[in-house]
């Protein structure tokens, strides 16, 4: 059965990346929470999505133009007062569960990734807080999840195909640049798959799953494909279905 990702700890259930929506994820009964990490300026690792601070905190400008002591005092919105957490933090969060850690590295401003050796670093830090042998890594550029492969093969890291990608060079192009680079599962989003690129990318020996899978036709659409995972923004959508489906309803 398919696998469920909460999606930057369940964003619709709750403000996305913050301890709050990853200590509901942890009493949830999902294989993996998904979140995303950028460096700050003086090289610590830090939970949150964007590349810029304006849209979930109350700072603003880049996050990588920041030490961590700075981000350390601000709040991120809809929390109550918490603050952004450091990667070790989530990784202590979930310590005690059996929930996979899929981390997303994020490229900076502009799409362009940060410094060669940023996804290796992501990969040190896991490997010493003991978890590498249960995280995942995604991204969605494509140079950084072979930095990842090369540091810690074989994990199933996850090159995440941006819709304009896959129509400008076909599922044809973006399995042979997988295979090329061996990298062992892609991440399409949920309008883009379907059972003929699943069949296509299965045949190839690769691994699939979803992301932007966060409404019930959604969810229902990508269990009824037998992806080997999605992230969904609702959590709970995807349960209630997962055990409607085991239940024979
Ligand atoms: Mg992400």
């Amino acid at each position: 059965m398919t696998d469920i990702a909460s999606h930057r700890g369940g964003a619709l259930l709750w403000p996305e990346n913050s301890r709050i929506s990853f200590e509901q994820t942890a009493k949830l009964p999902v294989e993996q929470v998904e979140f995303d990490v950028h460096p700050t300026r003086d090289g610590r690792l830090v939970v949150i999505h964007d590349d810029t601070l304006d849209r979930t905190t109350d700072g603003s400008g880049p996050v990588s133009a920041r030490r961590w002591d700075e981000l350390n005092r601000l709040v991120l919105k809809g929390t109550g007062g918490q603050r952004m957490l450091l990667l070790d933090e989530v990784i202590d969060i979930f310590r005690h569960t059996g929930i996979v850690l899929r981390i997303e590295i994020k490229a900076g401003p502009d799409r362009v990734p940060y410094p060669a050796g940023h996804a290796a670093g992501v990969v040190a830090a896991l490997k010493h807080a003991g978890v590498l042998d249960r995280s995942v890594i995604t991204s969605f550029q494509l140079g950084t999840v072979v930095e990842a492969v090369a540091e810690s093969r074989p994990m199933r890291h996850v090159w995440l195909v941006l819709p304009q990608v896959q129509v400008d060079v076909g599922i044809d192009g973006v399995i042979a640049a997988a295979k090329a680079q061996k990298v062992p599962m892609l991440g399409l989003r949920t309008n883009m798959l379907d059972a003929g690129n699943v069949a296509a990318v299965r045949a190839a020996g690769l691994g699939i799953g979803g992301w932007a899978c966060n409404d019930a036709a959604g969810i229902a659409k990508l269990f009824d494909l037998g992806v080997d995972v999605f992230t969904t923004d609702r959590p709970d959508l995807a349960l209630a279905r997962r055990n409607a489906l085991r239940s024979g309803a």
